[in-house]
């Protein structure tokens, strides 16, 4: 970057004054140009230098009128009347009875507006001249507007059209000004209009020829560092519409952060990598004579908004990383082959070959073999880029020595900026290590030897979701996790109200930002955005698309997505591989996918051994920790002997509470309506639900058996499988005579009857009724408590056991939840 010293002639030793400029969006209409002259008269200096952009919009639609004219499209006709009325209605709102002078003279830039519009239709060909001299006349009428109305409110003001002072050239990285001749010029012409005020023209400059031209997209911040450091100005303000700076784009990034100090390192960086919020080129003039800047937002002007300046702005409390910046429309250009190692200057040629092309790189990146050298370039000029590099190499490619020219279009470039990042290890490898866990692909990397800088090629359509990742990694914004909750019953909605009331606190303490986003059961489907998810049923539609549900979770803009599958659905679990592959995490309290086909099992663990996590713990003992610590036993080096426990909430209880007293139909009954029991109670009673928790443990544990090994003892008689739970429910006293003769012959041995599930170590696989001493743990257990015991190499003699509530919405939705912030925490949220 050059930083070039401005020769500052005469105008350097004029009185100090303080410089702003106000940009479009703070110029839209005639209530921001009072809060504008609000925000001057509070200033404290007696002189004030402002430059101004355009109104807001209007070089957008200067640069369409133009284009529309070329085509000889006579819409211009039209967009020209609309925005004539609008500085005119603006002006006169300003202005009032005291308007007449400001709007003749805008009268007037219109009609020679639309006379050049109308040359332009007649000679139907783009003229470099003419496009810039339009395209800068929004600045020209804002300028005059701001002066009037300050002169209105009774300053003694000066309006400055900058085409009559400013010389520029242009050169490769932009305009070049010619401080001696601009000035000289400016000096005169201050000594003509020595007003302490001054409104000048932004965007606008002329040529040494003389032409009128202008100084790039956003050129009007750069107009300001040039006049503050014409007018010697001891600050520059450039005022905008966010509080500052921002730790990355704001549209992108909602969550960014504005950031309180930069050094102009930093800032430049920022700027040249895209963000939008100064104009690369600004800086160096400020640079060059430590003039420091500030960005502030002129829609609150009590913010302090970002001071750039001199001093290194980082310490030792502050992330390595201070902002992210994103810039689109690349592609990546790679020359390959093995003819190029060791052969010195190949570098040389190939960016000597785009130079002479005009092609400008925006990124390098050679790999130490020398195979391949690849840069990444604006997509407009990758055709150029790529025949130059042809026309260069082309004795290489014809011998084979050079194996191909490569473009990939669709890259956006993303660089993580910050003085601190030097010298500290490990930040590109958090940066890299979230855009993995988004399962973003990095296409080329570069770091600059200053380390201030890290920058990724990716494609194109991961733009937002990489910013988002890496902004939450660097501790900038939460780490937000799309959610969607498949089959909110009883389980679903408890975890939906728990998740609603620790959303808060989990942001604030934990920056973890869950965000339910999408619900569906059977009948309907709701997918809308976190605010709304507490009140989701009341804006469902009817209906469920699990495809749509799965698009809407897995937003293009957010980072992470996670699903929870509260159902009981088979069809669910049928689509965790295929949600698992395409990286969204999946949670589940439902059986179906751990107890399911073998090869579905499979597909599931292979595909969560790519990346996107999925977690079960509450399809065994509900919110008990049973399969983690299973997990933990066999990962620390331990030996699963046997498994053995009651997994059954309800049948725990209809047998803690059987004592030949009361008849087993009765308690039956007596569960169903205390809701201890599925709907139909045979769900439980069959022992079908048991034997797949025992499947899963067994699997856990690397077993592979399936649903059909496990010898299940069915509660439910024969004659009553088939029939409807109402006749189930009213003929199952018929066979209270059988179980009663069970439960008396244990008694009298001194026993009890409890219905148990069994793992031995050759992965032998039974539950069902067994008749245990009346001292066994199992005899003594409360209510619908669970009880599992492992015994394993280290806990032979003595087992080891996790016991307590093992049923019911709100310890199950526990379960789920916990779960679900593993998966956090394995993102990289601090939990
Ligand atoms: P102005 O008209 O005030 O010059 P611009 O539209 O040129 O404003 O640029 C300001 C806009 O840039 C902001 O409104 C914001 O949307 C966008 N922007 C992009 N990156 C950043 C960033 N890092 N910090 C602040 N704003 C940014
Ligand atoms: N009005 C010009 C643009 O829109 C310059 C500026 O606003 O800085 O690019
Ligand atoms: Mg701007």
């Amino acid at each position: 970057m050059s930083r070039n010293a401005p020769a500052l002639p005469a105008a350097a030793a004029a009185p100090p004054c303080a410089a702003h400029k106000f940009g479009g969006s703070s110029l839209a209409d005639a209530s921001c140009f009072r809060r504008v002259a609000a925000i001057l008269a509070t200033q404290a200096d007696p002189r004030q230098l402002v430059v101004v952009s355009a109104m807001r919009g209007t070089t957008d639609a200067l640069i369409a009128l133009a284009d529309a004219a070329v085509r000889g499209d006579d819409g211009w006709k039209g967009a020209h009347a609309a925005l004539r009325e609008r500085h005119l209605a603006t002006t006169l709102d300003l202005l009032g009875a005291d308007a007449g002078a400001t709007l003749a003279w805008l009268e007037h830039g219109f009609a020679e507006l639309a006379n050049l519009l109308a040359a332009l239709a007649v000679l139907g060909t783009p003229s470099r001249e003419a496009a810039e001299a339009i395209q800068g006349l929004g600045e020209v009428w804002s300028a005059r507007m701001l002066a009037d109305l300050l002169a209105h409110d009774g300053r003694a003001c000066a309006c400055l059209d900058a085409r009559d002072v400013l010389v520029v050239g242009h050169g490769e990285l932009g305009a070049i000004v010619d401080w001696e001749a601009s000035g000289a010029r400016y000096a005169d012409w201050r000594t003509r209009h020595p007003q302490p005020w001054l409104v000048v023209t932004g965007f606008v400059a002329r040529t040494r020829e003389g032409r009128a031209t202008v100084l790039g997209r956003n050129g009007s911040d750069y107009s300001a560092a040039i006049f503050a450091a014409l007018a010697g100005a001891s600050e520059l303000t450039l005022w905008g519409d966010t509080d500052g700076v921002l730790s990355a784009d704001p549209r992108l990034v909602p969550d960014a952060i504005p950031l309180a100090a930069l050094s102009y390192d930093e800032a430049c960086e920022l700027a040249y990598f895209g963000a939008k919020v100064i104009h690369p080129q600004t800086l160096t003039p400020a640079i060059a004579r430590g003039l420091p800047v500030r960005i502030r937002n002129t829609f609150r002007p009590d913010h302090a908004g970002t001071s750039i300046g001199t001093e290194p702005a980082g310490d030792a409390a502050q992330p390595p990383v201070k902002g992210l910046s994103a810039v689109r429309d690349l592609a990546v250009l790679t020359l390959e082959g093995a003819g190029m190692i060791g052969v010195p200057g190949t570098a040389e040629r190939a960016f000597g070959a785009l130079h002479a092309a005009s092609v400008s790189v925006v990124m390098i990146s050679q790999g130490s073999s020398e195979h391949s050298i690849c840069c990444v370039v604006r997509e407009a000029d990758a055709a150029r880029a790529e025949a130059a590099l042809r026309r260069a190499f082309v004795a290489e490619l014809a011998r084979g020595e050079i194996a191909s020219v490569g473009v990939a279009a669709g890259i956006s470039v993303l660089a993580a900026v910050g003085d601190g990042m030097a010298g500290q290890p490990g930040v590109a490898a958090r940066l890299f290590g979230a855009l993995a866990r988004c399962g973003i692909n990095i296409r080329a990397i570069a770091q600059g030897a200053s380390e201030r800088n890290i920058s990724v090629a990716v494609d194109a359509a991961d733009t937002a979701r990489a910013l988002r990742a890496a902004h939450a990694a660097f501790w900038l914004s939460p780490q937000t996790v799309s959610i969607g909750v498949v089959g909110p019953g009883k389980v679903g909605a408890a975890l939906l109200a728990q998740l609603d009331a620790a959303r808060a606190r989990l942001l604030r303490e934990h920056q973890l930002d869950l965000r339910v986003r999408a619900v569906a059961t059977r009948a309907l489907q709701w997918l809308g955005e976190a605010e709304g998810a507490a009140a989701w049923k009341d804006s469902a539609s009817d209906g469920g698309d699990l495809d749509a549900f799965t698009r809407h979770v897995q937003a293009e803009h957010l980072p992470h997505a996670l699903i929870v599958d509260c159902s009981a659905s088979d069809a669910v679990a049928a689509r965790y591989p295929a949600w698992l592959g395409a990286g969204i995490h999946v949670v589940t309290p439902n059986k179906h996918a751990g107890a399911g086909p073998r090869e579905r099992w499979q597909a599931i663990r292979t595909a969560s051994a790519r990346g996107a996590r999925f977690r079960y713990e509450a399809t065994v003992g509900a919110g008990l920790p049973v399969i983690s610590t299973l997990r933990d036993l066999l990962d620390t080096g331990d030996e699963l002997l046997a498994a053995e426990g009651i997994f059954s909430g309800t049948l725990a209880w209809l047998f803690n509470r059987y004592d030949g007293s009361v008849a087993f139909s009765a308690l039956v009954h007596e569960a169903h309506a205390l809701g201890y029991t599925e709907p139909d109670p045979r769900d439980d009673l069959s022992g079908t639900d048991v034997a797949r928790k025992l499947v899963i443990l067994a699997r856990e544990a690397g077993v592979g058996i399936d649903l059909a090994d496990v010898a299940v003892e069915s509660l439910v008689p024969e004659s009553l499988r088939a029939a409807s739970v109402e006749e189930f429910m009213h003929r199952l006293s018929e066979f209270d005579a059988a179980i009663a003769a069970r439960h008396a012959r244990a008694r009298d041995a001194g026993r009890v009857l409890r219905y148990v599930a069994r793992l031995d170590r050759d992965g032998r696989a039974s539950v069902g009724l067994a008749e245990l001493a009346a001292d066994h743990a199992f005899a003594h257990l409360r209510l619908t408590d669970n009880i599992v015991q492992f015994t394993t190499r280290r806990y032979r003699d003595n087992p080891l056991v996790v016991q307590g509530p093992g049923a019911g919405p709100e310890v199950t939705a526990a379960g789920v939840f916990a779960d679900v912030l593993r998966v956090a925490a394995t993102l990289g949220a601090r939990l």
